[in-house]
């Protein structure tokens, strides 16, 4: 019973769970039970694949308490590959180094830690798709409008 408690939490920690449609198929991101498509009903859950690429971004310099200790950092708006857009902080990655349309995917880190009572807080963050070096350079050569081959 423990261990498959257990497993059941760690499923819900790792996966991007929104909602399906079933009347037009539109992604949610986060669930609401309604489509904001076609404003029916919609409680089907479905797991994201947690990649995306990065839509919008900004720095963080002055946030509140509990995330001070991660300060700078950069927080992003992800369009997924399913559709919706998602916000969530970048991690594993320098600022200066993000683009618009970077390939990015889903990690579970700590969020913040809670003081009084040492509890710790995971939630998800995005990360860089890592490229290898032919791939990058290349990437850097090609029109932006070209979309980047899948990693093999
Ligand atoms: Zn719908």
């Amino acid at each position: 019973m423990e261990v498959a408690r257990f497993w059941r939490t760690k499923a819900q920690r790792y996966q991007l769970v929104g909602e399906e449609c079933p009347h037009c198929k539109s992604k949610i991101f986060p669930p609401r039970d309604v489509c904001p498509t076609c404003e029916k009903e919609a409680k089907t859950p479905f797991a994201f694949s947690g990649r995306g690429e990065v839509y919008s971004f900004s720095a963080v310099y002055n946030p509140p308490a509990e995330f001070d200790k991660f300060a700078p950092y950069t927080v992003a708006l992800i369009r997924l590959v399913e559709g919706p857009l998602v916000t969530a902080q970048l991690t594993d990655v320098d600022e200066a180094d993000v683009r618009i349309g970077m390939p990015v995917e889903m990690v579970t880190r700590v969020l913040r830690e809670d003081g009084e009572r040492g509890n710790i807080i995971y939630g998800y963050k995005f990360r860089p798709v890592l490229l290898d070096h032919g791939r990058e350079a290349a990437r850097a050569h090609a029109p932006a409008h070209q979309p980047v081959p899948a990693m093999a």
